[in-house]
């Protein structure tokens, strides 16, 4: 018997009109450049609006509204109010709404609403197919009271249309006529906001999927440093789930975080307080936590072997002995960490230069017998 499709739950206007703009996208830009070509015009174009649209997301509805990882003023919020309604991605009381529930309840199939576990389809967009369950908002009781999330929420969609949608093309008729007008609207419009929808939908997809576990491989959050390039930073998203109330995600300094970056600037400027951290001996327990549990892990699983060969007998010893002394330097920091006292920079740099050469050692085994790991 084939299962009865739940027709009466499909969300009708936004899976038409995810499909609608994804199709017209592919059909339409090809077609528009084939007739007119692609002038330097409409490339500045499209790039401005992906990184306004974009960054609103990240900036605005993510670390702002939906963490509160800063505060800012009104012409922030504003700015970013609006431009996050260009990237058609529901108001951002409803985003942080289910953003909130996704962080509380992550990989719990009923209650995360784009819980991986549901599938990869399904984390992407699937989940935006259907009418899930009413929205309570109670989780997003702090942002009710801010009047402008509020004149957003009720405005939202008129919004999007004239950032997202008018905007271009009223500057491109400005630059060159209708033809640009339409190359605009169809490319820094329609095309841009199916990237920018992407992009963040990657994050709740291939972020689950695919990646390293640095701070804690309980979680299906990834650090994947290829869509922190496309996501203006949220790529690191195993850290991000750790510490979710940091304003970084990418925390080294080498890591590209560029909604990091712009919320440092604005901070400079006055247009951002309260720029929350980790302190640093947490983030490195974290890194050791991970660490010793892998090294045990690891031995563990050595303990059945025969041993064959002299090298991965001395590797396995070697383990052994520095797995002994992460467990020391973890209990250490952790007191440390648990009684506020402070620690050295230089002392943080020899735990996590310990961790790196446990990480080594695991690595080592494995690659001189990768039958046993
Ligand atoms: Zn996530
Ligand atoms: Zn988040």
């Amino acid at each position: 018997m084939i299962p009865k499709f739940p027709l009466d739950r499909v969300n009708w206007f936004t899976s038409s009109f995810l499909i609608v703009t994804f199709f017209t996208a592919l059909i339409g830009v090809p077609i528009y450049v084939a007739h007119h070509g692609l002038d330097l015009f409409q490339v500045l174009l499209f790039i401005f609006f992906f990184i306004a649209t974009g960054m609103s997301i990240t900036l605005g509805y993510h670390r702002l509204f939906a963490h509160k990882a800063f505060q800012a003023g009104r012409g922030v919020k504003l700015t970013t109010l609006i431009f996050g309604a260009a990237a058609f991605e529901d108001s951002a009381l409803d985003w942080a709404s289910d953003h909130r529930q996704h962080h509380k309840h992550v990989d719990h199939e009923d209650d995360d609403p784009y819980s991986i576990s549901r599938g990869f389809f399904w984390a992407h967009m699937g989940w935006i197919f259907f009418k899930l369950y009413p929205r309570p908002l109670a989780n997003v009781a702090d942002l009710k009271k801010d009047p402008l999330v509020m004149w957003q929420h009720r405005h939202h969609r008129p919004l999007g249309v004239l950032a997202g949608l008018a905007l271009p093309a009223a500057i491109g008729w400005l630059y060159g006529g209708a033809t640009s007008a339409l190359g605009a609207f169809l490319i820094s419009g329609i095309a841009r906001l199916v990237c920018v929808q992407h992009c963040t939908f990657f994050i709740n997809s291939l972020c689950h999927t695919i990646g390293k576990r640095p701070y804690d491989s309980g979680t299906s959050a990834r650090d994947s440093w290829l869509m922190a390039l496309f996501t203006f930073g949220e790529g690191y998203h195993n850290y991000h789930h750790s510490f979710q109330h940091d304003y970084r995600n990418g925390v080294k300094p080498w890591q590209w975080d560029p909604t990091k970056w712009a919320i440092w600037t604005l901070s400079k400027l006055g247009l951002a307080t309260e720029l929350r951290r980790v302190p640093e001996a947490k983030i490195v327990l974290a890194e050791l936590r991970e660490m010793k549990d892998r090294a045990e892990a690891q031995i563990e699983n050595g303990k059945g072997w025969k041993i064959p060969s002299p090298n991965l007998e001395e590797a396995y010893a070697t383990l052994l002995e520095l797995s002994q002394q992460l467990a020391e330097g973890y209990h250490e920091l952790e007191k440390a960490v648990g009684d506020r006292i402070k620690v050295s920079s230089a002392a943080l740099s020899r735990w996590r230069q310990l961790g790196a050469d446990v990480g080594d050692q695991i690595l080592l085994l494995r690659t001189l017998q990768p039958g046993l790991a």
